[in-house]
């Protein structure tokens, strides 16, 4: 019997392990030295500035909104094709989330799209690098800069990937990373927000504590008990431990991308001159780093049927995403629905995510190819 391949999943190492029970077995398990280690080796592979490393990616695009200012009626313009999580965090601030929908071909935020939702209340739009490919930032960044807006990344599909040779994290004013197990690189839970703007990265670092403005080791350090909380914040604090499997996790990255670029070469040969099955395409000055595979079915073949004869074949096949739009607490409180971003919605309709993760053999990736090719060459 064959076994079930996922559409994505963590590998975790001895050595990653290890990393693990060293710091259960230290001082701090939280608050500690990890946290800075892990900032650092972040920011110094994405090639930003400063970094905080948060509790997971939401609570990073949430410290990201509150850092940007977002605060009540506040429009920031984000695309439908997420996680609802882009979107969420701008509600969390009170702000109002207007989509624009995204381009055909590679399903990232479309720029002509963004400057039509542009209105006297916009004050930021946010990038999402789609299944680990970073968006147009060129074209984006003359909209932001003529309105004098914000241009902030959702990258939790995309650390490690470039635009124009320049690494995710350092492009846009303030870029949020996930660590979920899905994810390129986990922490178990976990997330960071990378930004070049010093003040940026003090107000999510106040954030990130319930806004008070010192930690417990600066205070110990002072030999003072004195702090103030001067904003409202939260507890989205990251434990040492985690940052440790992080720090671990990251010396892999380099070699998990190339690996996740080849079998995507692989199903890219496959699918080629196949009539039925369409990759996303890419821009010739990108790397991407392929968080998923997707996959665009022929319009003669049924999507739901697909799916579930690949999940059958145990093939873990996803669908990503139902566009945020259409769930039902954005049409009730935002009056959002089908039509406003009719692109993202027709492309939902054939989309199916594959299975991508590094540790996937070439035998697997074989797998999901002759049963893909199986399952829809019938029809
Ligand atoms: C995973 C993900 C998030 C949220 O990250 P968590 O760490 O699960 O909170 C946000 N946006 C996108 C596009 C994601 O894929």
């Amino acid at each position: 019997m064959d076994s079930f391949i996922p559409y994505g999943r963590q590998c975790i190492d001895d050595d990653d392990i290890q990393s693990v029970v060293d710091v259960l077995k230290s001082d701090f398990i939280t608050t500690g030295p990890m946290i800075d280690r892990f900032e650092e080796a972040v920011a110094e592979f994405s090639g930003a500035k400063f970094s905080v490393a948060v509790s997971n990616g939401t609570a990073a695009l949430h410290a990201m909104m509150n850092a940007a200012g977002i605060s009540e009626g506040d429009e920031v313009i984000a695309p439908p094709m997420t996680f609802a999580a882009t979107s969420n965090a701008v509600i969390y601030q009170g702000g109002i989330p207007v989509f624009a929908d995204v381009k055909a071909d590679s399903l990232l935020i479309d720029p002509d799209e963004v400057r039509k939702k542009i209105s006297p209340k916009t004050k930021a739009v946010i990038a999402v690098d789609y299944a680990g490919q970073p968006c147009d930032y060129d074209a984006l960044r003359e909209i932001t800069d003529k309105h004098g807006l914000l241009l902030l990344s959702d990258a939790c599909h995309s650390i490690g990937s470039e635009y124009k040779k320049q690494k995710t994290g350092s492009i846009a004013d303030m870029t949020a990373f996930s660590f979920h197990p899905v994810k390129h690189i986990t922490t178990g839970e976990g997330g960071m927000l990378m930004t070049n703007n010093l003040e940026f990265a003090q107000k999510a670092k106040a954030f990130r504590g319930h806004g008070i403005t010192t930690d417990y080791r600066q205070r110990e350090k002072l030999g003072n008990w004195h702090y103030d909380m001067v904003s409202l914040g939260y507890n989205y604090r990251i434990t040492d431990f985690q940052c440790a499997l992080g720090i671990s996790q990251l010396k892999k990255l380099p070699n998990w991308i190339k690996r996740r670029q080849q079998i995507a070469a692989k199903y890219d040969e496959a699918f080629k001159d196949y009539d039925k099955i369409s990759p996303l395409s890419n821009s010739s000055n990108v790397s991407n780093a392929y968080h998923l595979y997707v996959i665009r079915l022929s319009d003669n073949l049924d999507r739901g049927k697909v799916f579930s004869r690949l999940r059958n074949s145990k093939i873990g096949v996803n669908v990503h995403y139902i566009p945020v739009h259409l769930h039902p607490y954005y049409r009730e409180k935002f009056g959002t629905s089908e039509g406003m971003c009719p692109v993202a919605e027709a492309a939902y309709e054939k989309i199916i995510s594959i299975p991508m993760f590094p540790a996937m053999t070439d035998a697997d990736v074989d797998r999901v190819i002759s049963t893909l090719m199986e399952i829809t060459g019938e029809t």
